[in-house]
Formats: C-alpha cells, sequence, structure tokens
C-alpha cells in the first residue's frame, strides 16, 4: 500500500486520504505556490496504526525514501551537523478540529545540529530559540509532560533578565533554557530527549496518530458529528523560520472577513515569530497595513497569493503564511469558516464578481445558518457588559433573573417574573424548571449535554458548558473571578453565540426576520449599509431556492392568525391542520358529553352545538389560505384527554366521602370519576385514539366531516376558492380507512345536494404506523393522497415513547454513539425512512398520482429535506418559523 505522498502528488479533492492540510498543501503546491517542500502519511496509515497499535511496516521505508528525497531536494540532511534541514510534523484530519491535535516543529535539532543552524543562518539567538522551541513542544505533546513546566521556565528567566517579552531574551538565556528543559524532559519521562533526529520524526509521527483518540478529541468529535473513525493524516514539511529577526515574522489571514463578509483581506501578523505565537497571543499582533508598511514586497506577494487562492477556490479562504527573510512562504490554506450573516454575503458577492454561479451560491449557504439569522437578537447598538462565554447549544437570545433551582424558577414564573434557570448541569428533575424559565445556562457539559438536547427540543435559549461559572446553588449565587450574581440578578444570553452578558440587554427582531415577514423595502429602510446587504443577500438566494426546488413548502398550523403568518413567510399551503385545541375551553363541556352522553339522543345534541362552532374554525382557516391547500386532519388524541384528571377527582369524591355529605355534586363526580377510571389507558399513545376514536365514537367524525364541507360551500358563496382536504390519523389497515370514507363521502355528497354545489373534496390518510407503510399499497387504493407522520412513526418503528425517552435516555444515547443525532430532529434513513421509501414506492405503484407529503417536524429540517426530496416526495410541511428553511433547503437539494 502507499502510505506517503509527496506535495507535489496530492490535490485538494483528497482530503479523506491526505486530511485537509495535506490536501490543501498539496494544491498550493500544484499552483506553483510557494509552499516548503513535504510529504504526507496518510489516513490510512493512522488507521492500521490505531487498529493494530503499530505503525505498518512498510510505513518506515516509505518515509524513509521520502525523507530522502526531500533532503536530495533541499541540499540539505535531516539534523546535519552542518547546515541541517529541520522539519514540522502537524496533524491534520479530514475535518479541522481547531486545537485538538498536535504539531511538533524544528524537528532534528539536537545538541550538534544547533550549532550547525546557528552556523549556516549566522544568527546563534535563532539557533538555540528554534532549539528550545523544539524541546517545548516535543516534551509537551510527544512526551505528555505539562506545558507549565516549561512555560514558567520561561516565565522565570523574564523576570530575572528583567524583560517582558519572549524576544527580549538573549542567547544566553536560551542556553539555559534547553539545559533546563532537557533536565526536565529527563524528569518527566525519565528519559533522556532524543538527541537522533530519525527518531525524533517517528515519535513525532507517532504522537501525531495517537493524539486522533485523545479524550479531548473523541468528545469534539462527537460534539461536531464528525465520525470516529476517520483517523488523522502528518505532514512532514521543511521548516522555514520566522523567528530568523525582524525580517522575518508569521501570520494568519482570511482573504475576505469572516465575521461580516466583507470583501478584503483581513489579517494579523507577528515579526520574528514562530508557530502558535500569533495565535498564542503573547504579544501583541500587528495588521496586514502594518507588514505592508514594514515589507512592502512581502505584502504585495502576499495580496498576490491570497488571490490566487480565492480565484482557485472560488471561495473564502484562510491561510497561515510565513516570511523568511524576506521570501514569502504559505503554510497552510482552507476554505474559511464564517458567520451565518457572511456566510450569505459572501456567497451574494462571488456571484457578482462572476466567479460562481447561482446554483454553487445556493449550496454554500444552509438553512442553519438562515435560522440563525431569524432568531431574534440583542439590540445591537446596545451596550453590554460580558460576564462569560459557553457554547451555544440552543439558539436565541433571552433575559431574566438568576434562579439556581427548578422550584424557584417554576414559583417565579408563577408569579409572572421571567427568569434564566443557572446550573452547574441539568437533570431530568429540572425539567419543569427548564419549561418555567426564559433560558437555561450551565457551567458544565456540551452540546449534547441533557441541557442542550432538552433546550432545543423546548426550542429554548440555552448556553451549557460556561466553564468560568462557579455555580453554588446552596448560597445562592454564581461567580466568575470576582464577579458575582446573585439570585434575582438580571442576566441576558445569546444563545446563538454562547455569550452571557450582566443585566438586561434589549430584544429586537432580526432584520431578516423582519425581511421574510414584511418584505424587503420595510426591513432596508432603517439598517446600515450591511444589514441592508445581507437581507438582500437573503432575498436573492432564497428567491433562486424556490425557482429550483420540487418540494413544495406547507406548514403546520391550526389558527387562521398562524396560517397567515406562515403564508406570508412563504407556505405554500397547510399541510397539517389539527382540531385536538378545538375541542378545549367553553367547548370541552360539550365534549365531555359526547363522551359521556349514555343515550344517542345527548350525545347527537352536543354534536350539534359543536358543529357550528367547527364549521366557523375551518371557514377562518380556509379564508386565511384562499386558493392553497389546506389539510384537515380529524380528531387524533386519546379521549380522556378531554376529561378531568383522574387524581385530582378521586381526591374530590374521597374528601366528599369522608365528610358524609352527598350532594348533587358529589354524585355527578362520582360518575364522572367512575367514567374516567374505565377510560384510563396505560398508554394513551397507543391506545383509543386516532381513527379507533373515530370509528368507536359514533357522529364524531361525521360532526367534523360535516363542518368541513359545509365550512367549504360557505366559502364558495362567499367568492372564495377553498382547496379542503381531509386526512385520517393513525390508520394502520386499508379497511378501517375503508370505514371512514364511506361515512365521509356520504356526508359530502349529502352537503352537495342540500346546498347544490358540487364538492370534490380528497379524503387521505397519514402514514404514521409501520404497518401502514408496510401495507401502502393496499391502503393507496382507498386514500387520494399520504402524509408521513415522521413523529409517530418514529415513536412506533423504534418503540419510543418521545416524552418519556427525550429526556431519561437521549443525553446517553448521545455520549454512546447509539445516534449521532435525535431522530426526532433529522429522520432515521435507515430505519423511520425506509418505511417512508417503502410506502411512496409501493403506494404510487397502485395509484400514480397519489399526492405525497410529510408533516412530521422533520419537514422543516435540512438533513430530512433532502432525504424527502430524494425520495421523491411532494411537499413538506412544518412549522411556520421554519418555512423559511425548509424552502432555503429545498431548493438546495434540487441544485
Ligand atoms: P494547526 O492545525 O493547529 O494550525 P499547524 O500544523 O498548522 O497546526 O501548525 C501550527 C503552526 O506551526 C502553523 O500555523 C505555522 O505557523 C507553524 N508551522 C507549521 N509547519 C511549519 C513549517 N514547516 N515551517 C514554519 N512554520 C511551520
Ligand atoms: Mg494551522
Ligand atoms: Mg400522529
Amino acid at each position: 500500500t502507499k502510505y506517503v505522498y509527496k506535495f507535489t502528488e496530492g490535490d485538494k479533492d483528497q482530503k479523506d486520504l491526505l486530511g485537509g492540510k495535506g490536501a490543501n498543501l498539496a494544491e498550493m503546491t500544484r499552483l506553483g505556490l510557494p509552499v516548503p517542500p513535504g510529504f504526507t502519511i496518510s489516513t490510512e496509515a493512522c488507521r492500521e496504526y490505531l487498529a493494530q497499535g503499530a505503525e505498518p511496516g512498510e510505513l518506515r521505508v516509505q518515509v524513509t525514501m521520502a525523507l530522502r528525497n526531500l533532503e536530495d531536494e533541499t541540499n540539505r540532511r535531516l539534523g546535519d551537523r552542518h547546515d541541517p534541514l529541520l522539519v514540522s510534523v502537524r496533524s491534520g484530519a479530514k475535518f479541522s478540529m481547531p486545537g485538538m491535535m498536535e504539531t511538533v516543529l524544528n524537528v532534528g535539532l539536537n545538541d550538534a545540529s544547533v550549532k550547525g543552524l546557528a552556523e549556516a543562518s549566522g544568527d546563534e539567538r535563532f539557533a538555540w530559540d528554534s532549539y528550545r522551541r523544539l524541546l517545548q513542544m516535543f516534551g509537551r505533546t510527544v512526551l505528555d509532560i505539562p506545558g507549565e513546566v516549561f512555560s514558567d521556565a520561561i516565565d522565570k528567566a523574564k523576570a530575572t533578565r528583567g524583560v517582558l517579552s519572549d524576544v527580549d531574551l538573549d542567547v544566553d538565556d536560551l542556553r539555559g533554557l534547553v539545559r533546563e528543559f532537557k533536565d526536565a524532559v529527563l524528569e518527566h519521562s525519565g528519559a533522556e530527549f532524543p538527541q537522533h533526529p530519525r527518531e525524533q520524526l517517528d515519535m513525532a509521527i507517532r504522537a501525531v496518530f495517537d493524539s486522533w483518540n485523545t479524550d479531548r478529541a473523541r468528545l469534539y468529535r462527537r460534539r461536531e458529528r464528525i465520525p470516529q473513525d476517520l483517523g488523522t493524516a502528518v505532514n512532514v514539511c521543511t521548516m522555514v523560520f520566522g523567528n530568523l529577526g525582524s525580517t522575518s515574522g508569521t501570520g494568519v489571514a482570511f482573504t475576505r472577513d469572516p465575521a461580516t463578509g466583507r470583501p478584503g483581506a483581513y489579517g494579523d501578523y507577528l515579526p520574528n515569530a514562530q508557530g502558535e505565537d500569533v495565535v498564542a497571543g503573547i504579544r501583541n499582533t500587528l495588521s496586514l497595513e502594518d507588514l505592508a508598511a514594514s515589507d512592502p514586497a512581502s505584502h504585495a506577494q502576499l495580496q498576490k497569493v491570497m488571490r490566487r487562492l480565492e480565484n482557485h477556490y472560488r471561495d473564502l479562504c484562510d491561510i497561515e503564511f510565513t516570511v523568511e527573510r524576506g521570501q514569502l512562504w504559505m503554510l497552510q490554506t482552507r476554505v474559511g469558516k464564517r458567520t451565518a450573516a457572511a456566510a450569505f454575503r459572501i456567497a451574494s458577492h462571488l456571484v457578482d464578481e462572476q466567479l460562481i454561479t447561482m446554483d454553487e451560491a445556493l449550496s454554500r449557504v444552509s438553512g442553519n445558518q438562515l435560522a440563525q439569522l431569524m432568531f431574534p437578537q440583542f439590540d445591537p447598538k446596545a451596550e453590554r457588559t460580558r460576564l462569560t462565554r459557553g457554547m451555544a447549544a440552543s439558539p436565541g437570545a433571552a433575559v431574566g433573573k438568576v434562579v439556581f433551582t427548578s422550584a424557584e424558577a417554576t414559583r417565579r414564573a408563577a408569579e409572572g417574573d421571567t427568569v434564566i434557570l443557572v446550573r452547574k448541569e441539568t437533570n431530568p428533575d429540572d425539567l419543569e424548571g427548564m419549561l418555567a424559565a426564559e433560558g437555561i445556562l450551565t457551567a458544565r457539559g456540551g452540546k449534547t449535554s441533557h441541557a442542550a438536547v432538552v433546550a432545543r427540543g423546548m426550542g429554548k435559549t440555552c448556553v451549557c458548558g460556561a466553564e468560568e461559572l462557579e455555580v453554588d446553588a446552596v448560597a445562592k449565587r454564581v461567580q466568575v473571578g470576582s464577579t458575582v450574581i446573585a439570585e434575582g440578578d438580571l442576566i441576558s444570553i445569546d444563545g446563538s453565540t454562547g455569550e452571557v452578558f450582566i443585566g438586561a440587554l434589549e430584544v429586537v427582531p432580526s432584520p431578516v426576520e423582519t425581511y421574510l415577514e414584511h418584505g424587503l423595502e420595510r426591513a432596508v429602510a432603517e439598517v446600515d449599509e450591511q444589514t441592508a446587504e445581507l437581507v438582500q443577500a437573503v432575498d436573492r438566494l432564497l428567491g433562486h431556492a424556490d425557482q429550483r426546488r420540487r418540494l413544495q413548502v406547507r406548514t403546520n398550523a391550526d389558527t387562521a392568525e398562524d396560517a397567515l403568518r406562515a403564508r406570508s413567510l412563504g407556505a405554500q399551503g397547510i399541510g397539517l391542520c389539527r382540531t385536538e385545541h378545538m375541542f378545549l375551553g367553553d367547548r370541552r363541556a360539550l365534549i365531555e358529553r359526547v363522551i359521556l352522553a349514555d343515550d344517542a339522543a345527548g350525545r347527537d345534541e352536543a354534536l350539534a352545538a359543536l358543529l357550528p362552532l367547527q364549521r366557523q374554525d375551518f371557514e377562518d382557516l380556509l379564508t386565511a389560505m384562499d386558493g392553497l391547500p389546506v389539510t384537515i386532519r380529524l380528531l387524533d388524541p386519546p379521549l380522556h384527554e378531554f376529561l378531568p384528571d383522574r387524581t385530582d377527582l378521586a381526591v374530590k369524591v374521597a374528601l366528599a366521602g369522608a365528610a358524609g355529605t352527598d350532594t348533587e355534586e358529589t354524585r355527578q363526580d362520582r360518575q364522572m370519576l367512575w367514567a374516567v377510571e374505565r377510560m384510563h389507558e396505560s398508554n394513551p399513545m397507543l391506545g383509543l385514539r386516532g381513527v379507533r376514536l373515530g370509528l368507536l365514537v359514533p357522529g364524531l367524525f361525521a360532526l367534523q366531516v360535516r363542518a368541513i364541507a359545509e365550512a367549504t360551500v360557505a366559502r364558495r358563496r362567499a367568492g372564495g376558492d377553498p382547496k379542503v382536504e381531509i386526512m385520517v390519523p393513525l390508520v394502520g389497515s386499508v379497511m378501517e380507512l375503508y370505514l371512514v370514507r364511506d361515512e365521509s363521502d356520504g356526508i359530502i355528497a349529502e352537503v352537495a345536494a342540500a346546498e347544490d354545489i358540487p364538492l370534490q373534496i380528497p379524503i387521505g390518510t397519514m402514514i404514521e404506523l409501520p404497518r401502514a407503510a408496510l401495507t401502502a399499497h393496499r391502503i393507496a387504493d382507498a386514500a387520494d393522497f399520504f402524509s408521513f407522520g415522521t413523529n409517530d412513526l418514529t415513536q412506533t418503528t423504534w418503540g419510543f415513547s418521545r416524552d418519556d425517552v427525550e429526556a431519561a435516555v437521549f443525553a446517553a444515547y448521545l455520549e454512546k454513539g447509539v445516534f449521532t443525532i435525535s431522530p426526532f430532529e433529522a429522520i432515521d434513513a435507515d430505519g423511520v425512512g425506509r418505511l417512508v421509501q417503502i410506502a411512496a414506492k409501493e403506494g404510487r405503484r397502485t395509484k400514480p398520482e397519489l399526492k405525497l407529503g410529510v408533516c412530521g417536524e422533520h419537514g422543516g429540517d435540512p438533513e430530512s429535506i433532502h432525504f424527502f426530496h430524494a425520495t421523491g416526495l411532494d411537499y413538506v410541511s412544518c412549522s411556520p418559523f421554519r418555512v423559511p428553511v425548509a424552502r432555503l433547503e429545498a431548493g438546495r437539494a434540487a441544485v
């Protein structure tokens, strides 16, 4: 097997094999940019090393060949006592994992070659500085010696010298440090620092391999949903030196501003420095303009290279570079990370610059980025004092009074306070408090912690893992350094950035949200140029998505108000109108009578009273969605949800019994309790609900169907264009659907005849039971459409009761890697998704014109939308707020 590739052999598309860094170093080499020569050891070698616990035999030989090649090319030998070749050994996985893995610089220096380096460069200080850096990095990363051992020694040397900066240490100081570092290596590792250059190289390579599996790397990958089995490549690269005096230096740069997307390069530079010095913040950095002033030639060359890279990658690139005595070297590039706002602006700019097509621009932004731009935000103009920063676990901007217990959160919320629940970490006992709180802040745990998972599920703002917080729930206070926040103090948390602020910041709707709801003109009226440009970019890309997408986007809405809002956000109809809430409030007494009536007359009376109310509900909805399809689902939930609470009632009856009173009220209560007990179910989710209810409670579905038919007639009479569809829930057998259909078709025909208006109302079913999916070819005979209820389909396929498992099981399942994302968040393509595919295919085989949609929450999830597009569905339906996200992702799925 070939494990080792020279930089001249690879290209940017080989990230799987060479890692991101290696692939891009090869690409820059191919482009003729100044990259120091080197080679890359493949991820495959790493995988074999990790599996076997030793590197494959061939690897040593191939490294020898590549090294000899490099020595010939540079005309130097690794660690030679005269003018030595030195190399860096750098990790580089397919996906960047900032700060997670190891890099060792100046490999090849030893007691002899340090003198050779001094001689060849004519700079003794530089040579000893490089040697102490090798000892320091090698000690820390290869030998696992605590970093403070070295940094403390440097601090001590500076103090002795009376200087503040490491550049002020002279050659004798550095010689002294080298001596100390070597002693420290012996003391901590039990062996001398390896003087043999090849041994240094081999140990460093192994250390990079091993760094793939450190705890923090594994944790990071779990959080970022990066597979654990990819392995890292190792790049061995000829050293160039930014620490060769004031005409040398090292820096990082972006070809555009990654925060705002503004065109024009942006970067930091540090003269007389090496490697991590720039980001480590040991000295204040200079800007690129400063470099232009001090070294115009290097600066000009850097600009040229950046332009070249942008033209080549046709995207924002970030780079790492070094200047060695006026000569520019490129050490890394990649397509750079950026904020959501920058992503939209850059994509649009690049189209204007004619570097990319609109289709490409669409592929460069995501629904999640759009969602981020839609959340309310803290007033950008507001003054703010940052307390600390944690992980952005669930987006939004929340303001409230600090509370430390679930009980206090519930108590204060009941009094009308808005609170932020602050915990070290949360557990299932905190659920009630989390529900009551405006936002959740924790000191521990990552994006898959209990707090994060549950908060996202609830749509609550959450910042987690803010490690600086010292939470003391007993003393009711939280501390960051010397700042103390007590219970009841106001704080503001930003779930999109992870920031925590002291005091109450004002929350305003985001300009993108204003645009989506009220149009471009209003959104750009009062904002600065940069924001206006952002809104225009969103408009442009969303418009293109609408042109390209095949999937229609509908909304889940039960009220005219929600329907109108969704319509303004671009919904093309209602995919799911739930009717449950229509039986609450005042109407509860009526539905109670329907359920409890012991004679047909009593029940019919209650149903008759409900009819005009239901008709009005549907008329309102059809008015709001005039001209667009509206799918109404017949009543779904278990009946006992409409009856009083069993325990409350039992207590009341028992108390009355004990007191010996027996009034008319007690008699009624007793009867009600008896009914409630009769209806009690141990698994309501799998009990008397959906179509079962319709078939067992006479007149219930008939009432709803009649109300729908009459509302349609009324809308037609009023000159409207109602397009209603009736959906039957929880069907498992075609027979169930036939029974409902027969009755419904009869009622619709009756209304049509009575009103003398022809009615064509499609009747379809939800597919939310595995049996329905597996017998779809039969069910399609009786259905005009299918709508996949993927929430219930996920529950019934996995055998999960969502309310019970989400908090109790999922955090652990995510930690243990059973799944990388909750199956309620993104569709489980292998299991639940397969049922969708089967039902879609076999349903259409029976009835080619069968309309197919999705109405679970997955309808608004980006990953799931791509799956539904690929499965050939006609539409997705999601909550109003997700409609723009679904439009964008449906467009992206189609390009
Ligand atoms: P990371 O992945 O953490 O950015 P790198 O492998 O890019 O780690 O190395 C960190 C820094 O070390 C680079 O930014 C660069 O400044 C420096 N470096 C790496 N290789 C060399 C080299 N061959 N010559 C000079 N500096 C190097
Ligand atoms: Mg780097
Ligand atoms: Mg359902």
